[in-house]
C-alpha cells in the first residue's frame, strides 16, 4: 500500500512540481501532490505552463530536416560543400 504524505498547503510544493514535470514522483507523492493542487490553484497554472513549455521545446520529427537544411544554407553562404557526405559509410552505418 502507498505511503500517504501528510500535505502542508501553507507551502507550495516546489520539488514535488519539478519531480512531476521529470516523471519522477512515486504513486504517493503523486497522490500527495494532486492533494494540493486540488486546492493551489498558482500551483495547477505552473504545471499546466511548464508542461505546456515541455511540450513545445520537445524535438520534433522534423528538426533534423531543418538542422540539415540550415547547415547546407550556411554551406553554401561560405561556398563550402559537405565533403563527409564522400566519406564511405563506416561498418556500423
Ligand atoms: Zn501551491
Amino acid at each position: 500500500m502507498a505511503e500517504i504524505v501528510p500535505v502542508n498547503f501553507e507551502v507550495h510544493p516546489e520539488e514535488a512540481l519539478d519531480r512531476a514535470l521529470k516523471g519522477e514522483l512515486s504513486a504517493a507523492e503523486k497522490h500527495t501532490l494532486n492533494r494540493h493542487l486540488a486546492t493551489c490553484r498558482a500551483c495547477e497554472a505552473h504545471l499546466a505552463v511548464a508542461r505546456s513549455w515541455q511540450e513545445t521545446c520537445a524535438p520534433k520529427p522534423w528538426n533534423g530536416c531543418l538542422n540539415g537544411l540550415a547547415v547546407d544554407q550556411a554551406l553554401a553562404h561560405f561556398g563550402v560543400s559537405r565533403w563527409w557526405a564522400f566519406l564511405p559509410a563506416g561498418p556500423e552505418a
